[in-house]
């Protein structure tokens, strides 16, 4: 059976539209019972937009995904760079290699970024059953905000994570800078253009999406120069963070 969730998240329409068509497609085809749980889950705000992160401020929120794997000191490198630009940043990191280095989620946050929950292997967790989604949740970096990687997610999940005190975090604008289809990654002049050509409701208050591993890293100098050119404000770093996220976001 298609899920609900997923195919809503594919047809990305807007929030008050997602719940109103979630409760007509759940009608139409009932969830099996440890699902339909989740509409008692704890409630994250009604208002709350899962794909800018509840961010209500109107400014850009950058994030960077998973792992740095051939240089583990360039998660803290870019995250010193955005901070001197005056740039809070959210990175989701995947836990299996964090956990390993945890100095680097300490100093992400000592320069004023959001360190997210990213799951503990990067799994498609809508594949998995409930308790190993739970597992690879509840072993993700502790945090308010999770991302499910891939954006794969849907009621269980939400309710998985709003059960260990952690909102779903996904994004307005992908990058796609992981594909490059010739097996290497976009180039910074592509990731730059995909960035300067978004839709400016997709960038007035919203997220967008790179990856640690990628040229994401390399283009930011010239993609906050292009936002702020085109009139975005990013969001502001004020300082040391913790894992726990307020919403809305203090962007
Ligand atoms: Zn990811």
């Amino acid at each position: 059976m298609l899920h609900a969730s997923s195919v809503l998240h594919t047809l990305r329409v807007r929030p008050p539209l997602v719940a109103a068509l979630a409760s007509m497609l759940l009608t139409l085809c009932p969830l099996p019972a440890s699902a339909s749980a989740a509409r008692h889950a704890p409630a994250v705000p009604r208002d709350y937009d899962r794909t800018r992160c509840g961010n209500t401020t109107g400014r850009v929120l950058l994030t960077l995904d998973d792992w740095s794997y051939d240089r583990v000191e360039r998660a803290a490198e870019v995250g010193a760079y955005l901070r001197g630009r005056g740039v809070r940043a959210a990175f989701f990191l995947i836990n299996e290699q964090a956990s390993q280095h945890p100095e680097v989620a300490r100093t992400l946050r000592r320069q004023g970024h959001w360190v997210g929950n990213h799951t503990w292997s990067h799994p498609h967790l809508t594949g998995l059953s409930e308790e190993a989604a739970r597992k690879e949740i509840d072993e993700g970096v502790k945090s308010s905000l999770f991302r499910p990687p891939y954006g794969d997610y849907g009621p269980r999940e939400e309710r998985i994570a709003a059960s260990l005190g952690a909102r779903v975090c996904t994004w307005t604008v992908d990058t796609l800078d992981w594909e490059g289809g010739d097996g290497r990654f976009p180039d910074v002049a592509t990731l730059r253009a995909r960035v300067r050509n978004a839709p400016a409701a997709d960038k007035r208050g919203g997220v967008i999406l790179g990856h640690l591993f990628s040229r994401f890293p390399d283009a930011l100098p010239g993609i906050v120069d292009d936002l702020r050119d085109q009139g975005y404000s990013l969001c502001r770093n004020t300082g040391r963070t913790t894992p726990v996220i307020k919403d809305p976001l203090r962007c």
